[in-house]
Order: structure tokens, then C-alpha cells, then sequence
């Protein structure tokens, strides 16, 4: 494939162009996807209420299997792999169009039809491939869930909306220790109300688990023998294709849909444009399900654009060297992680990246947090031969806004940006608290004009009321993301922390990384977060494996912090951090307890174990 290298000013020229032109710029890019009916309107209205690729008709499963056929079916689509690596899978383009429409047809089955929304936990296995890509052939709306939300949660997201089918797995493995799925969806629907009413079980090895004879259908049973075809259903570009929850590192998650064209296209081109993903690559996407970066990956763009994944189920830090392994076996080039897996592979040493052969390796994407500059500089040390790429997005506006697009592009990387405005029109500005734009370097709230057509709307929000009092009411005329940050004279941006962490100490105002990358670079320390009591900064510490803990450390990171222009109250030392499912640390939650208040929605914190632990380290406080 030829493709076009930008210099750093032809990029930039480039993101303008999308910003002003989206007819234009979009038109072309509608032709990643193969369409039934070609869109009449590129884009129509304004934010909230745009509509893109307006009167087009497609199915995402058939854009990621059918039209591969003629020329892909005996190439890989997906390898499927367990934190043992002791069993593996490679399922073709022919296999996954079999299985897609057998799972398929059994959906059809259960009655699922055009629009009606199915709910799914399973871990990550090649069937949950095939039943997400099902229910989008019949037209249906995905939503997938955490295994390991709580019962409530999961009841309330049921409900939220609506699904009648759940699609499970009996049991998966994480860490050694055996999750049973099946089990926990029993408890879930004996002890709530739920519109759920049929649960299709795919059982792994040997059936160990309840039969609820009128719910549960065990998919086995039902697998058509033979083959079958079941038609992809003609769906238009803005309706919905999926429903997200978002991390709930601030307060209580939001329900926010995307679209079966426009995302989809924008997704593509985000990674043509970060990637520039050849048949020669291979793309490995280090995520749970559950997270929305599974499906943007596995689902909406590495079929779609027909080159081959990488599954695997478990947690990469089970084993020094597992990740390095992957790579080894599957000749993976691609790599797209969470930076807390990032964090969680410097903390385990280099054999994490060294153990296995990894020369095939030529991209890594960091996506979930600021990646503090003390990882990045490991990572580079000890894969020299890999690009650390960047992009800043959210679950609202699934493209990236700040991002290092070596796809099609020289991009000088600045340790600790998330890059520059990504060609895809929106833009990102930096303003005060009445809004006002502010020059480069002065810290402010990131704020937004977007214009691309992954943009989510509110699910359940058939008016707009709740995304315009959500997103669009706190700076009239942007879209508020929450974060704070700042650009610096070369147009990159460096998001700081959370507008609700800023820390305000000695008349400034602190984003919390500022702090925590600062305490971070002690190589005694492996992560850190930092918040803010009444002027005062306090520290959450942990340290790396088998370092001994005292005052020595503690005066010794608030040593470097006084050298860098912090002073630091108090280090407290724990053993982890409490973060979201998706690896994001909650701030809040360390606020609250400091504080002796009520935490507020904490329904996607990863261990409630961990509420008893931090409040057993603070009494080191007292
Ligand atoms: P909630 O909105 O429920 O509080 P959340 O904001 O963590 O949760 P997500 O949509 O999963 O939910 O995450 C988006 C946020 O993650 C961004 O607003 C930003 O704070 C952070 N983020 C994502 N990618 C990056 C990145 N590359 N660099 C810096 N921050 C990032
Ligand atoms: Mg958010």
C-alpha cells in the first residue's frame, strides 16, 4: 500500500483542513467501509445532534468478514492464546465467517432482531469475536460488560439497557485463579429484576455449571452442525451499534452510544493514521472486555480491515516474562495497551520485555492515562527498536484528540505529551474557569470543538437533555472532557490529571501528575498518586517488589518532590492503588476515605478489598 508521510507542519495543515472542510476530508474515508446503500449527506447538523454518512446502509459484520473472502479466507484473522500458553488457536476468515453465522443464527434463534440490544460477559476467547460480530449481522446493539462488576451493577446496566439475551461464558482464568461466570450470572439474576430472559452459555471444557431449564440455553446444544448463512441485516450509518460505559474514574459511569458507520470509519482511520497497519503486521490489543478499547480494536478495525489480531485471556503480568512471550509466538509488531499494563511491565523488569524475542515488535499505544515520562524512558531503553505512540481520547469521542500519528507521519515524541491535534476535526483548547482560550503553556481545563463522526451520544437520552447538561453546559460552546492540562509552543498537549483532582497549594494549582511523575523517577518506587487536602499534598506510595519501606524512602521522595517544586505533606505506602476496571487510579476513592466521607459510586472499582487495605495504611498516619 502506498501511503503519504506527513512532515510535523503537513500534519498540522492536514488537521486544520479536517476541521474546515469534514465533507472533504471524510468523503474519502468513507470507503474503508463497503457499503449497501452509499450515504447521500456526508455530515448533517451540528454537535450534539450531527449526523454523519446520513442514508447509508451497511453491517459491520459483513465489513468484517464477508467482503474479506475472495481474497483473505485461508489468512488469519484471529490467534487466540491463555496466560499458560498452553493452548492455542488460529481461526481463518472462512472459520470466522462459519462461526460468525452459526452464533448468528442462534441469536436469530433467541429472537434477536434489528436494533433489540444484547449483553455479553465473557472473557477473552474467540467466541466472544464471533457473538459480538453476530449480533451486529443481525442489527442488533452490543453492549459488553466487566466480568467482575458487582451484582448491582450489573443488574443496573441490565436494566439500563434493556437486553433480554445475555451471552456468557462458564468460566474463564486470571491469575491463576478460576473466575466462573456462569455461576455469578445466576446469583445476579436469582437476587434482581432484570429484562433478561434467555442466557445462551458457552461452556469451556467440561459443563460445569447450573442449567436453568426455561433461561438458559447452553450454546452447544444449539450450534448448527452444518453450515449456514444468515443474511447481514442493512443498517443505517447513525444508528446505534454500541453502548459504553465509561470508566467511572470520576463519579458514577455514563452510558454513551456509537454508531455502526461513522464510528466505525473514524476508528479505521484513527488507525491507518497511528498504525498504518499492513498484511504483514500483527496487532495485539492488551485489554479485558469491558473496556471499550477491546471492541474498537478486535471488533471495529482489525477485521474490517482484514489483517490479523491477537486474543489473549488472562493477565499479562501472571508470569516475569509473558508479555515478551506473546510477542515471540505471534510475531505481533502491533501493541495496543492500557498504560497501567505499561506500568505493570516496568514494575516487573526487564525480563517483561526481554524474556521473549520481541524484535518483531515496531509499535506500542499507549491509551488511559498520562504515560509519566520514568515509563517511557523504560520502555524506550529497553525496546529501542519500538515507536511509543500516544493517543488521548475518551469513551464520548472515541478518535483521538491529542495523538503522535506515526502512521502518516515524522512526529518528534515529547516524553510525556499525548501529542499533537489529531487530524480527524475536532480540536482541543486550553481555557480558564470562564472559558476564555489561554496561551500556550498556562495550565487550564481541555476543552473541545468536535467534529468527527466518533462522537457518542447519551444513550437513553432521546432529547440531548442529559449530554447537553453533561458535556456542553459547564464552557457554553465546547464539549468539557473533564481534564486538565496544557500545550506547549509546538502544539502538544499534556494532559495534567482530572479538573476534580487539581490540587490547589500554595496558591497554585497542581495537576496530579506533576507530583506523581516526580515521585515515580525514585527507582524504589513503582506507581504513585497524589491528592490534595486543604492545601496540603498527600502522597499514596508503592513501592517495587521487595523494597524495604520506611522513613529513609519516605523523606527521600519527599526530597525529590522539594526539588522539583512540590512539598509534599505526608507519604503513605500501600501495596496498590484503587483503580476502575479499566487500570484508571481513582483518586477520588483515596479523597474520600483520607476524609472520612462517602466515596459515591465506586461500582467500577477493580477490588473492594482494597477499601480495607487503605484505610489499614492510613492508620500509619495517625
Ligand atoms: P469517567 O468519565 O466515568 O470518570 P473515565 O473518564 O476514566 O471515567 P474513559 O472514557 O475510559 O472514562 O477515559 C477517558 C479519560 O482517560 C480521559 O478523559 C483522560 O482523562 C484519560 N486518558 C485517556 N487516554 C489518555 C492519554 N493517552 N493520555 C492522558 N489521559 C488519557
Ligand atoms: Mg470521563
Amino acid at each position: 500500500m502506498s501511503w503519504k508521510i506527513y512532515s510535523l507542519d503537513q500534519i498540522r495543515a492536514l488537521a486544520k483542513f479536517s476541521m474546515e472542510n469534514p465533507d472533504t476530508f471524510w468523503r474519502d474515508k468513507a470507503n474503508y467501509i463497503t457499503w449497501f446503500r452509499q450515504p447521500e449527506k456526508i455530515l448533517e447538523g451540528e454537535p450534539p445532534y450531527e449526523k454523519w454518512f446520513v442514508g447509508g446502509t451497511t453491517n459491520i459484520s459483513y465489513n468484517a468478514i464477508d467482503r474479506h473472502l475472495p481474497d483473505k479466507k485461508d489468512k488469519v484473522a484471529f490467534y487466540w492464546t491463555n496466560e499458560k500458553l498452553d493452548s492455542f488457536r488460529s481461526i481463518s476468515f472462512q472459520d470466522l465467517y462459519q462461526e460468525v453465522n452459526k452464533a448468528a443464527y442462534v441469536l436469530s434463534e433467541l429472537g434477536v432482531k434489528k436494533g433489540d440490544t444484547v449483553s455479553m460477559l465473557m472473557p477473552n476467547i474467540p467466541e466472544a469475536v464471533y457473538f459480538s460480530l453476530a449480533s451486529h449481522r443481525l442489527g442488533a446493539i452490543l453492549i459488553i460488560h466487566y466480568v467482575g462488576l458487582s451484582e448491582e451493577t450489573l443488574a443496573y446496566r441490565f436494566n439500563d439497557c434493556g437486553s433480554k439475551v445475555l451471552i456468557v461464558a462458564s468460566k474463564t482464568f486470571r491469575n491463576g485463579n478460576e473466575i466462573r461466570i456462569k455461576d455469578f450470572v445466576d446469583k445476579v439474576l436469582e437476587s434482581h429484576t432484570t429484562p433478561i430472559q434467555k442466557v445462551l452459555a458457552v461452556p469451556r471444557g467440561y459443563s460445569d455449571f447450573n442449567v436453568n431449564g426455561k433461561r438458559d440455553v447452553v450454546y452447544d446444544d444449539v450450534k448448527p452442525k452444518g453450515k449456514v448463512y444468515v443474511k447481514p441485516v442493512e443498517v443505517e450509518a447513525n444508528e446505534p451499534a454500541t453502548v459504553y460505559y465509561t470508566s467511572g474514574t470520576t463519579g458514577r459511569p455514563k452510558g454513551l452510544y456509537h454508531s455502526n458507520g461513522g464510528y466505525v470509519i473514524a476508528l479505521n482511520w484513527a488507525f491507518k493514521a497511528i498504525f498504518n497497519p499492513t498484511e504483514n503486521d500483527v496487532w495485539w490489543t492488551v485489554s479485558e472486555l469491558g473496556w471499550p478499547v477491546w471492541p474498537m480494536a478486535n471488533l471495529y478495525t482489525i477485521p474490517v480491515m482484514g489483517i490479523p489480531g491477537v486474543l489473549f485471556e488472562g493477565y499479562v503480568g501472571y508470569k516475569r516474562d509473558l508479555f515478551s512471550r506473546v510477542i515471540e509466538r505471534y510475531n505481533v509488531s502491533l501493541v495496543w495497551s492500557s498504560t497501567t499494563t505499561l506500568y505493570t511491565l516496568r514494575s516487573l523488569g526487564e525480563e517483561s520485555v526481554k524474556g521473549g524475542d520481541t524484535s518483531s515488535l515496531r509499535m506500542i499505544l499507549n491509551t488511559g492515562e498520562p504515560l509519566n515520562v520514568g515509563a517511557w524512558m523504560w520502555l524506550n531503553q529497553n525496546l529501542p527498536h519500538v515507536k511509543i505512540a500516544d493517543a488521548y481520547w475518551m469513551t464520548e469521542h472515541l478518535s483521538p484528540v491529542g495523538a503522535t500519528p506515526y502512521g502518516i507521519g515524522e512526529i518528534p515524541f515529547k516524553a510525556g505529551s499525548a501529542g499533537i491535534q489529531f487530524p480527524g476535526g475536532t480540536y482541543f483548547l486550553i481555557v480558564d474557569d470562564e472559558g476564555k482560550p489561554l496561551p500556550p503553556k498556562q495550565k487550564g481545563y481541555i476543552v473541545l470543538k468536535p467534529l468527527n463522526p466518533a462522537l457518542a451520544k447519551m444513550w437513553n437520552d432521546p432529547n440531548y437533555e442529559k449530554i447537553k447538561e453533561k458535556y456542553w453546559s459547564r464552557f457554553p460552546g465546547y464539549f468539557y472532557t473533564g481534564d486538565y492540562g496544557y500545550v506547549d509552543e509546538d502544539g502538544y498537549l499534556f494532559v495534567l490529571g482530572r479538573a476534580d483532582d487539581v490540587i490547589r497549594a500554595e496558591g497554585e494549582r497542581i495537576g496530579t501528575l506533576e507530583v506523581e511523575s516526580v515521585i515515580v523517577t525514585h527507582p524504589n518506587v513503582a506507581e504513585a498518586a497524589v491528592i490534595g487536602q486543604g492545601g496540603n499534598i498527600i502522597a499514596f506510595v508503592v513501592p517495587r517488589q521487595g523494597v524495604e519501606v520506611g522513613d529513609t524512602l519516605r523523606n527521600d521522595i519527599k526530597n525529590y518532590c522539594r526539588n522539583a517544586g512540590y512539598i509534599v505533606d505526608k507519604v503513605v505506602f500501600v501495596k496498590r492503588l484503587p483503580k476502575t476496571k479499566s487500570g484508571k487510579i481513582m483518586r477520588r476513592l483515596l479523597k474520600a476515605i483520607l476524609a472520612n466521607e462517602n466515596p459515591g459510586d465506586i461500582s467500577t472499582l477493580d477490588d473492594m478489598r482494597i477499601m480495607e487495605e487503605l484505610k489499614e495504611a492510613l492508620k500509619s498516619l495517625s
